[in-house]
């Protein structure tokens, strides 16, 4: 059996970063200017920025991987849990006369 769990982030194409909408519409502004007015100010952020859509990482996880995600961390709950418990009676037993 083989999963696909991840696949290539589809709005950045898998490089993490995408062009910050701000300096297109900088850049629009800027070229319909006529020469004789100030260019407008520089947006203060950089030409480009991490992907919303998978954070930076360049990939997203496909629906098989939201599944193994979903099962990963309720596992990891459940390992917490126990070592909790584990913990109070490793405590108490410690602590008894
Ligand atoms: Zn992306």
């Amino acid at each position: 059996m083989s999963l696909l769990l991840e696949i290539k982030c589809p709005k950045c194409q898998g490089v993490g970063m995408v062009y910050n909408s701000l300096w297109a519409e900088w850049y629009r502004r800027r070229d319909a200017l006529l020469g004789t007015e100030p260019q407008p100010p520089e947006p203060q952020e950089p030409e480009e920025i991490p992907c919303i859509e998978c954070e930076g990482t360049g990939k997203v996880l496909t629906e098989d991987g939201h599944t193994v995600a979903a099962l990963f961390w309720r596992l990891k709950e459940e390992a917490d849990r126990t070592r909790e418990v584990r913990e109070r009676f490793l405590h108490k037993a410690r602590h008894m006369p």
